[in-house]
């Protein structure tokens, strides 16, 4: 409470507590059938605080703090978990009598990403290329964390084959090495072909000994007949 300053009395005037003189304890004595039995409990005046006033603060009612919500920066140490928990110290529930504050303890929850899977250290992402790209082999920009890398695309790289990139993951918590960036490669087969392209891979098809209806001139025809007759 700003108002008392955490005392508890709207003018900071304490004495001690006149029943248990600011031990906070009390020390009963009792005489049962057994015996003579000594206790000792907490104060039922001062409630164990030791403390008196006469001039209770309005604001806090005399605990010497008050509910209240404060925004604090927190600085999240790069690498955090999922799950993970993280003290603040001196930042929770404040002390009774202006004492000290306890801890504030935040549950980290790793929001998901829109490029990168992760798995532990390491990352995961997926690129697409182009058939001619897999077969001849390419370099690419692929998005990491610190902007865009190349990638080698070796030649005769395969659907759904998976690249590395080293060291280009998630930092690690306890300054280990960085983890890794792993590419799941994704090759695409263009769905519309221009008359050239048409061409060209009719005699490449043709160079590989493979001769798809598809390079017949009534194949479409037959390919709407088809589905027609489907329905
Ligand atoms: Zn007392
Ligand atoms: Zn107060």
């Amino acid at each position: 409470c700003d108002a008392c300053r955490g005392t508890g009395a709207s003018q900071g005037h304490i004495r001690t507590c006149p029943e248990c003189g600011g031990s906070g304890r009390v020390a009963y004595s009792q005489t049962t059938w057994g015996g003579f039995v000594h206790t000792v409990t907490t104060c039922p005046v001062c409630e164990g605080t030791g403390r008196a006033t006469d001039d209770l603060c309005s604001r806090c009612g005399g605990a010497g703090r008050r509910e209240g919500v404060q925004k604090l920066t927190v600085e999240i140490p790069a690498g955090v978990e999922d799950g993970m928990e993280l003290r603040v110290p001196r930042r929770g529930n404040a002390g009774r009598f202006g004492g000290p504050a306890g801890d504030l303890y935040l549950r980290i929850r790793i929001a998901p990403h829109p490029k990168f899977q992760r798995r532990g250290r390491d990352l995961y992402t997926e690129v697409t290329i182009s058939f001619p790209q897999a077969a001849l082999g390419d370099v690419i920009e692929v998005p990491t964390l610190d902007g865009d890398a190349e990638l080698l695309i070796p030649p005769g790289t395969q659907p759904n084959e998976v690249l590395r990139i080293p060291r280009k993951g998630m930092p690690d918590l306890n300054g280990r090495r960085r983890g890794d960036l792993y590419v799941t490669v994704k090759v695409s087969v263009p769905k519309q072909l221009t008359a050239q392209q048409r061409r060209l891979l009719a005699e490449l098809a043709q160079a590989m000994n493979v001769s798809p209806k598809g390079t017949d001139k009534s194949f479409l025809d037959k390919v709407k007949e088809m589905l027609h007759q489907r329905k």
